[in-house]
């Protein structure tokens, strides 16, 4: 559809006004080529005849009255240029005398011309128009001396020929613009489509992309703007591709996050039912077991809000002047039953300096809280997590360090992206490093991964400290 459109308005606009321009010129040479021509055809006849009065004017002189007259008639008769024109000699009446195509007319014919020459002061007019049939151009030119038979001289030049000329010409010139027009039309088609049938093609494949065939591909041809559209659907496509991978991976890993625990406390909620007779202990248990898994069911929804923010643009960090140490400190604190618990050993050696930075205290402590869980959640008993921080120049430099399970290096690259599990052995939804990455890079800081598979992993984050106080802090 958009490609007639466009062949439409082409039509319209650019070629209408080709062909408008081309008529235009058409028609201004066949006007120009008809007044060169006709031009051509007044000033042989004026010469001739200026010639022919000058000759005469030197007989009148010469001759007497009888010998002038009959030398007027042979001049007439013998006119030597007959074949290109004609020549008249007209009485006082303005009748035909004598002409020299030998043809004497009966009848009286009136000649517009002869009777203006008599008004005219150099005694010559003209006349163009039809001619028994003919177009022809007749000048008439009084004699200075006439005689008594003939008054005037009139030369009728047929135009026949030279309207043949002309006709030709214009027939030429308008071929010629045909073939331009034919041209022009040819190349502009095939330039015209060789924008619409890729166009077309961009369509099918984005109505196909819209409905939901994301694996359409276009082929880029052209290196042009047509080249750079194309490029930019397969991107459109393969961003969408990764979009709806993302969602199914969001989907799938929730619903088993949601799972796990919602089985937990459906079961014990059902065994709990009927506490009669129920050992205590058995009760005690159970009860630990719903509230543990309500509160990681609550997190697991703050963390799936949180990430939702981000990816809205709608994280609203409420930024002051605060002790990153207090907040490391604190995230620590919230992991050390944990690790009695898992028996892993926990060391964090706090420092005693003040690091000041300009943060969200609540977002950087979820941060670290979201890489401390990893480096408990991905190691086994027995094994040591570290948790450092220390300065280096304007920064704060964090490590959290475990003895764990370590990541593959393929891996590597991917952890940080939205629901990228590398172990699925372990409970999680993929979003607890791509929160923590997205606040530390809010705080104008960087979070790197260093891991060796089966050796343990360090994650260093760091900080920028508000610089005056930094100083005056060392
Ligand atoms: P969530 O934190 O959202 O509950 P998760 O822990 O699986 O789920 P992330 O914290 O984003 O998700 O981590 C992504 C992946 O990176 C993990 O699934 C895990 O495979 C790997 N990973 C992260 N930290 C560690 C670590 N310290 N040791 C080994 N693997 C890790
Ligand atoms: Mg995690």
């Amino acid at each position: 559809m958009a490609a007639r459109r466009i062949t439409r308005r082409w039509l319209f606009n650019s070629f209408g006004v080709i062909i408008v321009i081309l008529v235009a010129l058409i028609g201004a040479f066949s006007i120009g080529i008809r007044g060169y021509y006709y031009n051509l055809v007044w000033q042989a006849g004026n010469s001739r005849l200026s010639t022919l009065s000058t000759y005469i004017g030197s007989l009148s002189k010469r001759l007497s009255p009888m010998e002038y007259q009959t030398e007027l008639r042979n001049l007439v008769a013998n006119f030597e240029d007959k074949d290109k024109m004609e020549l008249m000699a007209l009485n006082g009446k303005g009748q035909i005398a004598i002409t020299s195509s030998g043809f004497e007319s009966e009848e009286t014919v009136e000649f517009p011309d002869f009777a203006q020459a008599l008004l005219d002061e150099s005694g010559t007019a003209r006349f163009q128009g039809d001619l028994n049939g003919e177009n022809v151009c007749a000048i008439t030119q009084t004699l200075t001396q006439p005689s008594d038979e003939i008054t005037a001289l009139r030369v009728v030049i047929s135009m026949s020929r030279v309207d043949r000329q002309i006709i030709s010409s214009i027939l030429v010139i308008s071929l010629v613009g045909l073939l331009v027009i034919g041209a022009v039309l040819f190349s502009s088609l095939y330039f015209i489509n060789s924008i619409i049938a890729p166009l077309d093609e961009v369509g099918e494949t984005a109505k196909e992309i819209a409905q939901g065939n994301f694996s359409a591909k276009l082929e880029k041809k052209n290196d042009d703007e047509i080249g750079d559209l194309v490029e930019v659907i397969n991107h459109m496509a393969e961003e969408l591709a990764s979009t709806e991978q993302m969602k199914n991976d969001f989907i799938s890993s929730v619903s088993h996050e949601l799972r796990t625990p919602l089985t937990a406390i459906k079961g014990w909620g059902e065994t709990l039912s009927d506490p009669a007779g129920m050992d205590p202990q058995m009760l005690q248990k159970g009860m630990r077991v719903i509230v543990n898994e309500t509160q990681r069911l609550s997190s697991m929804v703050e963390e799936l809000l949180d990430f939702s923010r981000i990816q809205s643009g709608r994280l609203s960090l409420s930024m002051a002047r605060i002790d990153l140490v207090a907040e490391l400190s604190e995230a620590v604190l919230m992991f050390t039953e944990r690790a009695k618990r898992e028996n892993i050993r926990l060391f964090y050696d706090e420092p005693e300096l003040f690091f000041p930075v300009t943060g969200d205290k609540n977002r950087l402590r979820q941060g670290f809280v979201n890489i401390i869980d990893n480096a408990l959640k991905y190691s086994d008993s027995g094994d040591t997590v570290t948790v450092s921080i220390q300065k280096q120049g304007n920064f704060a430099v964090i490590g959290i360090a475990d003895t764990g399970i370590g990541i593959r290096p393929e891996d590597l690259p991917k952890v940080k992206e939205k629901f990228y599990k590398a172990n699925s052995t372990r409970r999680g939804s993929g979003i607890g490093l791509a929160v923590a990455d997205e606040i530390i890079t809010c705080h104008g800081g960087t979070l790197s991964l260093d891991s060796t598979l089966g050796k343990g992993t360090t994650v260093t984050i760091q900080i920028p400290l508000c610089p005056k106080n930094a100083v005056a802090e060392e």
